[in-house]
């Protein structure tokens, strides 16, 4: 019998190394199952995912010959349980050579079995002496990282903590703290539905960086706002919170459906559109439209460890592009005046500061740059130009945010 823990992870893993899909989605493909083990197999994968450089660092000195990609997950998963999460070693390891002998794997859980009490014994010392920020990160992005690529990777070494957006007038679930954004944080692994007030609407997950592109817009009761590539929400709930009336455009039919699952727990009600928001048509005219941008996802890397394992360089080259379609869709629907916020959830410079600089050039925009008081306690975010960029290694004393690149700009007349 395996444990339904090592399964989901085993499931989560093949599907994110070996086929190449990304975690969540494959974590919504698993069959149903006790939320709790889900949760725990989510966790272990992910911990694995985020640590997997300096896992096989430690496996691969006793490996005489390259196992199957199965038996390497097995290995990674008990290894990490040993590692990373405390397991205790017994159950460690009769865990892998259940998860080996069940996934048809049997000839190989003698290997599995000692292999395991190998790192039981040596592993923690052998971890130690590693660079494990160097070995989780792939080398293109630690060369695109520059000097803050050490900081950075350290940052994503661990776990990120839970954040949580209110709605307004709405008490905060006990044990948070208040970021000096008006985020709340709960530690790592809290589970959002088991929070007080989570069924009532009272609140939604949001990462404190994640919050400040809707915030930068400052829309206002009854301002007509636009907010494109709006799945699953967080920033559409955002901005329908402050009494604006909202346009949310989502490309992806399942994904919209998600949002409008998440603003009714809310009792939310913006107007939605399933449209490429590249070529949408409206007879609308928008005072604000907030565009966060599809990208490569590499601010996010802390909560999603899967993405530097399906990312490559050379998928920025048309991310960029559908971001610039998307840049000059959105000027378009401003009124003269009127705001745009462009926001990206990633550390790349392409994706961010170039998009604007290139939208400058070609669109009637300037730039309307953001004041330290409106982002509290980020004033090293502001670049000289006005933008806002965070990054995974701020505010490491309260436990990082996720990096996010936003930039105000104004519509000229
Ligand atoms: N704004 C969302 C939030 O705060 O929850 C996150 C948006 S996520 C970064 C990007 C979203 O854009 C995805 O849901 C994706 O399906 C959608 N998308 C990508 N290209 C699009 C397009 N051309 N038109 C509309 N939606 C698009």
């Amino acid at each position: 019998m395996t444990d339904p823990t090592r399964d989901a992870a085993f499931a989560l893993l093949t599907a994110v190394l070996d086929r190449h899909r990304p975690l969540e989605e494959s974590l919504d493909a698993l069959p149903a199952m006790d939320a709790r083990d889900r949760a725990a197999g989510h966790r272990l994968a992910a911990s694995v995912l985020r640590r997997l450089g300096s896992l096989d660092a430690v496996l691969e000195p006793y490996l005489t010959k390259a196992p199957p990609p199965a038996v390497r997950n097995v290995l990674r998963i008990g290894a990490a349980g040993i590692l990373f999460l405390a397991t205790p070693a017994h159950a460690a390891v009769g865990t892998a050579v259940a998860l080996a002998k069940a996934r048809g794997l049997a000839p190989f859980s003698g290997l599995v079995n000692a292999l395991l009490r190998r790192v039981a014994a040596a592993g923690p010392a052998a971890l130690e002496g590693l660079d494990g920020p160097r070995l989780d990160t792939p080398p293109w992005l630690w060369a695109a990282w520059g000097a803050d690529a050490r900081a950075i990777a350290e940052a994503h070494q661990v776990e990120a903590p839970l954040d949580l957006s209110l709605m307004p007038g709405a008490t905060a679930p006990d044990g948070g703290v208040r970021l000096p954004t008006g985020s709340w944080r709960y530690p790592a692994g809290t589970r959002v539905t088991e929070l007080a007030g989570f069924a009532e609407g009272a609140f939604w997950v949001q990462d404190a960086a994640a919050a400040l592109p809707a915030h930068l817009l400052g829309a206002t009761p009854g301002m007509h706002v636009a907010d494109l590539c709006a799945a699953p929400g967080g920033k559409t709930a955002q901005l329908a919170a402050t009494g604006a009336v909202v346009t949310a455009v989502e490309r992806d039919p399942s994904r919209l459906a998600r949002l409008r699952e998440n603003l009714s727990r809310l009792h939310l009600t913006p107007r939605l559109i399933t449209a490429d928001a590249a070529t949408w048509r409206t007879e609308d005219v928008f005072e604000a439209v907030l565009l966060d941008a599809p990208c490569s996802a590499t601010g996010t890397i802390r909560r999603h460890p899967d993405v530097p394992h399906l990312k490559r360089a050379a998928d920025l080259r048309s991310l960029t592009a559908q971001q610039d379609a998307l840049l000059d869709a959105a000027c378009a629907l401003l009124r003269p005046g009127g705001r745009l916020v462009y926001s990206v959830c990633s550390l790349q410079p392409e994706e961010g500061q170039d998009r604007v600089a290139a939208a400058l050039q070609r669109l009637p925009l300037r730039v309307d740059p953001a004041a330290p008081g409106e982002v509290p306690g980020l004033g090293d975010a502001i670049t000289p130009e006005g933008f806002v960029h965070t990054t995974p290694a701020m505010w490491a004393e309260l436990g990082g945010l996720d990096g996010f690149f936003v930039a105000r700009l104004a519509r000229r007349a």
